[in-house]
């Protein structure tokens, strides 16, 4: 494998000490690969897995030309195209029971949706505009060929692919593959993620809280937000500051995990040993980046026993819980998907909102704050929830969107137009 180090020193505009956030999550997805390993599953199984192989679609949907709509089936050639035309009911045509003859010059058949089209039919006449006249149906002027009508092989055709590799796997698409009749689809393995909290300070849940502890939270919002990604989570608890306690960890994690996500230990008061033994056991860039909250982090490549093993790749991120989970939605979510084989990346969405009270910003970083969307005279308001310090948890609780103030942004003024990112779906 070429050495990542190596590979992040030859990237234009890189600067480990002042790396642009927008730099830093595509210096991490170009060097990614996904996964290798699939699983065939039941469909119900799939829901919000990745596929890995094309579903070729085995038949026509619809598999007949069928009507689109409850009317008249008629041939558009026995229409007059100046007034009414006068057609023969010689039956109907139910979904799933269809009519048995054929329709002939000056005929019609009732027709239901989804019934298929009779033989020598090419246009489906709603019935709200007709009249009938004992067995005679009276059709006004000014229908078109093939209105009203589904042709056979319009959703999906038979030898082609109906959803392509890559697709993460949404109701719809589950839909679709029980519309073909398959049972079952090849999706991408689950990937397997190691967390670990390091500090001498954090206290477990279930032990009484000491003098100058803190209760580990990290890996509880880390576990929630790959459970929600679908990752595969193993949790390897709180690490003390102990080089051969945490030596121990990143092997075992690297034996076991695709991804080590630890939280703490890269911020420039920790002790150093610990970014020295990261870089011992593999490739790590220590990363400054230009953003609040979150600036240091860790990214890079844990392989204990040498390059010719798997290993696994690491985000060190920060300690304080809010930046935790800033670094985690705009760097490691990205890196995840990526490593899961979706293909595209779908875009974060934001929009532009106003913000209801000033905010203080310097230029040269991109800062994440949370905030409270609501409609105000029809347009979008934002405004921030109250303390924004990156230990500040709750501020994320009672967010339900991210304020990006950009990189070159300068200070915000009560009214001024503001870029926001929903969480709904992101988070
Ligand atoms: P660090 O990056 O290790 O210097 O930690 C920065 C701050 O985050 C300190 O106040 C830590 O106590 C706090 N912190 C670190 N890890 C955790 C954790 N797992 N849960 C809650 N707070 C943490
Ligand atoms: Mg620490």
């Amino acid at each position: 494998m070429t050495s990542i180090l190596q590979a992040l020193s030859c990237a234009d505009d890189y600067d480990p000490n002042s790396l642009h956030v927008d730099r830093a999550r595509q210096l991490i997805l170009d060097l990614l690969p996904a996964v290798s390993g699939h699983e065939r599953v039941f469909v119900r199984q799939a829901l919000d897995r990745v596929l890995s192989e094309d579903v070729i679609s085995p038949i026509d949907v619809p598999a007949h030309d069928n009507s689109a709509m409850d009317g008249w089936a008629v041939r558009f050639d026995d229409l007059s195209a100046g007034g009414e035309t006068r057609l023969k009911n010689i039956g109907t045509a139910f979904a799933g029971r269809a009519f048995a003859g054929k329709v002939g010059a000056g005929e019609t058949v009732r027709i239901m949706t989804g019934a298929v089209l009779p033989q020598g039919v090419d246009c489906v006449v709603i019935q709200e505009v007709t009249r009938v006249e004992g067995d005679a149906v009276i059709i006004p002027s000014g229908q078109r060929r093939d209105q009203n009508t589904r042709r056979a092989g319009e959703d999906l055709q038979a030898g082609r692919p109906a959803i392509p590799a890559g697709r993460k796997l949404r109701p719809a698409e589950i839909g679709i593959i029980a519309s073909l009749g398959i049972g079952e689809v090849s999706v991408r393995r689950r990937v397997r993620v190691a967390i670990f909290s390091t500090g001498d300070e954090l206290c477990s849940i279930g032990t009484p809280l000491a003098e100058g502890a803190v209760y580990d939270s990290n890996r509880y919002t880390l576990w929630g937000m790959l459970t929600r990604l679908g990752c595969e989570v193993i949790d390897m608890g709180v690490v003390k500051d102990d080089p051969a306690a945490l030596e121990a960890a990143f092997r075992e994690a690297a034996a076991c995990a695709d991804a080590i996500i630890t939280s703490g230990g890269v911020s420039v008061g920790e002790a150093d040993f610990i970014k020295r033994l990261m870089a011992q056991l593999g490739e790590v860039a220590f990363w400054k980046i230009a953003m609040k909250p979150g600036r240091p982090m860790a990214f890079g490549r844990i392989v204990p026993d040498g390059a010719d093993k798997p290993g696994a790749w690491l985000f060190g991120l920060p300690g304080n819980p809010v930046a935790v989970m800033v670094t985690f939605y705009q760097f490691v979510r990205p890196a995840l998907l990526k490593l899961a084989g979706l293909d595209p990346i779908p875009p974060v969405p934001s929009f532009q909102a106003r913000c209801t009270e000033p905010m203080k910003k310097a230029p040269g970083r991109t800062e994440y704050q949370r905030g409270i969307l609501s409609r105000e005279n029809g347009e979008w308001c934002v405004r921030p929830t109250g303390a924004q310090g990156s230990g500040v948890l709750r501020s994320m609780a009672d967010a339900d969107c991210f304020i990006v103030l950009e990189h070159e942004r300068g200070k915000v003024g009560a009214g001024d137009t503001v870029t926001v990112q929903p969480m709904n779906g992101l988070v």
